[in-house]
């Protein structure tokens, strides 16, 4: 087995280890995560992230909506800062980009490729690099700058990062795509579904054994991009952060009660 992404192979993904908060640490020490998304209608996509970030530890989180007058849905956590996207000091911040995001997200992209320190993509924000080669540059190029970038594409977000037309063609080598995904845009890749691949380049990649189809419903992908930036923003490299939140993302659906639908609102708050 070797990590050239020649050959089909992979390692299971083990259980992460526990972070422990020292105790003079303070809200700076685990950084803060601004949720750039959220458009008309899809506000939620971006309010869940946010929500997933505040639950996985992160310092302090911002959330920019795209939606020039969303409804008030954040209400119920005082926890979260409403900014404006343009207000966002891009330069000291984990960016979780695209959950919800529409064609807006596009406006920003550029900005956010250059400028983010540590940054997931997903969703919206993937779409819009699959249709622009200059964004899917930008992209490229974070990576010589030492910049962290964690993508989550789902197998049909994939497909248009690689050209292909259809997610049965990512579907088909699981392994072979993502690590292409990683090799294409030097970037860390989650390759969302059953048995999720996380590949980085010159990495072997793994598969993640948690999870199952109760994680099948809206806005889980999007707790799972939240979960990512506050691993990210408390200092963990990209892979790492991949690999233990998709581990961490499983898990409470392995563990929630049979008799009880799982909704990602209840996944983002455990
Ligand atoms: P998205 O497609 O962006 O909404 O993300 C869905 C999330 O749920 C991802 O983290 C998937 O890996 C997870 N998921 C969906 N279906 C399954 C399944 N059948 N087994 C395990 N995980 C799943
Ligand atoms: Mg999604």
């Amino acid at each position: 087995c070797s990590s050239d992404g020649e050959a089909p192979c992979a390692r299971l993904a083990g259980e992460p280890t526990f972070r422990p908060r020292a105790h003079a640490s303070h809200k700076g020490s685990f950084g803060d995560v601004a949720i750039l998304g959220g458009d008309q209608g899809m506000t939620g996509a971006a309010v869940l992230a946010a929500t997933a970030a505040l639950h996985g530890g992160a310092g302090r989180v911002f959330l920019a909506l795209l939606d020039p007058r969303p409804p008030s849905l954040i209400e119920p956590w005082p926890e979260l800062m409403l900014r404006r996207p343009e207000q966002l000091a891009l330069e000291h911040l984990t960016i979780v980009c695209g959950c919800g995001g529409g064609d807006a997200i596009r406006t920003h992209l550029a900005r956010v490729l250059a400028q983010a320190p540590r940054l997931v993509l997903d969703a919206d924000a993937l779409n819009a690099i699959a249709d622009d080669a200059a964004l899917g540059t930008l992209l490229t190029q974070r990576s010589q700058h030492r910049l962290a970038t964690v993508m989550t594409p789902h197998p049909l977000e994939a497909a248009r990062l690689l050209g292909l037309s259809t997610a049965v063609d990512v579907q088909a080598d699981r392994l072979a795509a993502a690590a292409s995904l990683a090799r294409r845009f030097q970037a860390t890749v989650v390759l969302k579904g059953s048995g999720t691949v996380v590949a980085s380049p010159n990495e072997v990649p793994t598969i993640n054994l948690t999870g199952n189809a109760r994680l099948a419903t809206g806005g889980t992908g999007d707790v799972l991009a939240g979960m990512i930036g506050a691993a990210l923003a408390s200092g963990l490299p990209a892979l790492q952060a991949a690999q233990g939140e998709v581990w961490r993302h499983g898990a409470i659906a392995d563990a929630w009660p049979h008799d009880k639908p799982l909704t990602a609102g209840a996944l983002a708050a455990t």
